[in-house]
């Protein structure tokens, strides 16, 4: 079947009330019309994601912004023109059009348009805004591939095969305040790119913005990973797979993936969930380990996800 007959299906399924996965330009998702409470509960279901986490919303234009929010100021609109279709989420006062269940009962919605054309397509198509969360178990490690979704996901009604996705990690998420934005999860938008539009709100000055469902442990492999240091010099590197950047630390182990041949830290992004899907999958593998890079920039939406998928085996 063609692309395009294959999206045909997922929007009749969309619009059915059901779920299916497809790609866009960050992870895969795992979307239901954002207007059906029933289809969209069946995300949370199929993924075990726990009700208080609540949905990105995703639009294929800015009309469509109109019935979710309220009153979007020209700051919205300037983001907007700037960064969508792209990589953004922004969180904003939502209307009532809105069910509870995509927000986890709060006032705010987060929204984005992605620049996947598989993405825009399947949501013009379907006629409707599509609730997406990633196309993972809760807390477990993302998809940047069908087949990462189908191994965690295999009953899913429906997965589009749009190959690898080209950015890799999830969107940068802000909530714009009086005095500017805050960043609740970083991404390859960083702040230095949305200070180009907005100022950056310093919210160490003051209580800070804490998302809902950011957990301490998430996109966590069912394998032990640790981030490389003094003390991950002493493992049994013949059992272990390194993540590797620099190339400087790949001596003795048993396998190596490097995931950027140019020094680029956009390709750690891209290829950083598929290095730990690789490893989670291979026998020969008992130990990840990650290399660090300097939190700056994109390091730091990179730095997030590591610590993240490490932290259930800090103390282990
Ligand atoms: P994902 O599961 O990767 O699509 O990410 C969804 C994440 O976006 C959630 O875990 C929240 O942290 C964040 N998010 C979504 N909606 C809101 C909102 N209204 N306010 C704050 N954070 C939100
Ligand atoms: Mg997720």
């Amino acid at each position: 079947m063609s692309i395009s007959s294959n999206i045909d299906r997922a929007a009749r399924y969309i619009q059915q009330g059901k779920v299916v996965a497809f790609p866009t330009e960050t992870v895969y998702g795992l979307g239901a019309n954002a207007f059906n409470p029933m289809a969209v509960a069946k995300i949370f279901e199929i993924k075990e994601r726990p009700s208080f986490d609540p949905l990105i919303i995703h639009i294929a234009s800015i009309h469509q912004l109109d019935r979710l929010v309220l009153n979007a100021d020209e700051r919205v609109y300037k983001l907007a023109e700037k960064f969508w279709p792209g990589p953004l989420t922004m969180v904003l006062p939502k209307s009532n059009m809105v069910p509870d269940i995509v927000t986890s009962g709060l006032s705010t919605v987060g929204i984005r348009m992605p620049s996947h054309k598989i993405a825009l397509e399947l949501i013009h198509k379907s006629d409707c805004p599509i609730a997406a969360p990633s196309a993972n178990k809760f807390g477990q490690i993302s998809p940047t591939t069908a087949a990462h979704v189908k191994k965690q996901l295999p009953d899913v009604d429906y997965i589009i095969n749009g190959g690898k996705t080209t950015v890799g990690i999830e969107s940068t998420i802000i909530k714009l305040t009086d005095d500017g934005f805050q960043i609740l999860r970083p991404g390859i938008i960083t702040s230095k790119d949305l200070e180009e539009i907005i100022p950056f709100d310093d919210a160490s000055k003051k209580e800070k913005e804490v998302a809902p469902g950011m957990q301490k442990s998430h996109y966590s492999p069912r394998k032990k990973l640790l981030i490389a240091d003094k003390s991950s010099l002493n493992i049994d590197k013949s059992k272990a797979g390194l993540i590797s950047f620099s190339g400087e630390l790949e001596n003795g182990y048993r396998k190596v993936i490097k995931v950027s041949e140019r020094n680029d830290l956009k390709d750690y992004a891209v290829n950083m969930f598929e290095a730990l899907h690789s490893f989670e999958d291979d026998n020969d593998i008992e130990i990840i380990i990650a290399e660090p890079v300097c939190e700056r920039g994109i390091g730091k939406a990179i730095m997030d996800r590591l610590r993240k998928a490490a932290f259930n085996w800090k103390t282990k």
